[in-house]
């Protein structure tokens, strides 16, 4: 696991690296808890790595038993085949550590039919009540089916093969009480349009208060106009950073949680969970290019994440802001926020504009295929089958399971699109 109080800086030798000496813990330098890093004078916010360690064990235990591919007790990639069960499953062992594992069956026995039948209505039901009756009728809680959706989904997802060009956004998803909503990542292969993960702030263990969510005092809202272009969009963005309490804490409103079982993770330690699972599952190891959406904190968990990538390979971070069609040409050029990033904006025949900036690395793409449009239509896949299905209705982990089953079932109509189109 990554010691997530490290330097985030892109030219700084200590990008990446625990414990360096120049660093200085629990400092306040803007009224907040921070580091600084001595080499290049950054300080960032500090983070629970407490926190970060249990969403960190809890999602490699999950890849390492539905996918094979790290070890579940040492997180070791070193695997090899080991026989079988008793029950002639194919056994794997760890290199590392001696110790043996079965890649588990994400449907119980028996279950099967009824995941299968949820899975359809999903596609093709008007209301969500549906599903709930569905799985009364076999007599299993809507909750046990539920777990089990996610994982076959999580399964499908894991078993992608590695990308180097991804796009990741964020999104929220409510859920039942007032204003209560999930914060949300997905990822996407930009050259499949296929979804490669997808995780929200929800995590079902009751995290210390440093790592938890509560609804905090966020910036006020954007006041955009209606010819504001992505460039601007994108300045007044980096301001509205500076005016939060924590530069890293965002607010999606209550977030209520009916007993104390599962809780919500704050966003940027979901952020550095996400990314350490496309990591974990070989995307962009070998270097790429990641578009990303205008979060501040998503570049430093990215950074962090892929520091290794950053370093060695010469992965590309890209922040992104709006989404054009056709060819297009550059129209602008601006160096914006705190960080003095520079970004060029580009406009396309209709005049739609949109910005991009290369934090970190050199792209090789054009600006014509620098974009989050395939995160983007996932989400938008997601979001309208959630509404159109009345999800909201349900619990907060009844959601994120039925959103984890959408995202596969996105995933699988993009593949067959190909398929067909071959
Ligand atoms: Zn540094
Ligand atoms: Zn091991």
């Amino acid at each position: 696991m990554l010691d997530l109080n490290v330097c985030k800086s892109r030219h700084c030798k200590n990008l990446g690296v625990a414990n360096a000496p120049e660093y200085e813990y629990n400092v306040r330098p803007l009224g907040f808890l921070s580091m600084r890093c001595g080499a290049c004078s950054a300080t960032p916010p500090m983070l629970d790595n407490q926190s970060y360690g249990l969403m960190w064990r809890y999602w490699h235990q999950q890849i390492a038993l539905l996918t094979g591919k790290r070890c579940p007790s040492c997180a070791s990639r070193k695997i090899k085949r080991f026989g079988q069960s008793a029950n002639g499953k194919p056994r794997l062992c760890c290199n590392q550590c001696d110790k043996t594992f079965s890649i588990r069956t994400p449907v119980m026995k028996g279950q099967q039919a009824l995941v299968e039948q949820i899975q359809d209505q999903l596609q093709t039901a008007a209301n969500g009540d549906l599903l709930k009756q569905l799985a009364a009728q076999k007599g299993v809680h809507f909750d046990r089916a539920c777990e089990q959706l996610k994982r076959s989904a999580l399964q499908a997802l894991w078993l992608e093969p590695s990308a180097t060009q991804m796009a990741s956004v964020v999104f929220t998803l409510p859920y039942k009480g007032k204003g209560n909503q999930l914060w949300g990542i997905v990822t996407t292969d930009k050259q499949t349009g296929r979804i490669l993960h997808i995780s929200t702030t929800l995590f079902p263990v009751y995290l210390p208060t440093l790592g938890r969510y509560q609804s905090c005092v966020d910036a006020p809202p954007l006041l955009t106009q209606a010819n504001d272009s992505s460039i601007e969009l994108a300045n007044k963005q980096e301001q509205r950073f500076l005016l939060r309490q924590q530069f890293d804490r965002c607010d999606f409103g209550p977030a209520i949680l009916g007993n104390k079982t599962h809780s919500h993770a704050l966003p940027v330690l979901t952020a550095h969970a996400h990314f350490s699972v496309l990591n974990s599952l070989d995307h962009g190891n070998s270097g790429g290019v990641h578009a990303l959406y205008h979060e501040v904190f998503l570049r430093g968990a990215c950074i962090t994440q892929f520091a290794h990538a950053v370093k060695n390979h010469h992965m590309a971070l890209i922040y992104v802001k709006g989404e054009t069609k056709g060819e297009l040409q550059l129209a602008n050029i601006r160096k914006l926020g705190w960080w003095q990033n520079q970004w060029q904006e580009y406009r396309d025949e209709s005049g739609t504009t949109k910005a991009y900036s290369v934090l970190v690395g050199k792209s090789e793409l054009l600006p014509e295929e620098i974009c989050l449009s395939t995160a983007n239509q996932a989400v938008e896949f997601i979001q309208q089958r959630m509404q159109k299905l009345d999800l909201a209705q349900f619990t907060a982990s009844r959601v994120e399971s039925l959103m984890v089953a959408l995202a596969a079932q996105y995933t699988e109509n993009e593949r067959d699109k190909q398929s067909s189109s071959r």
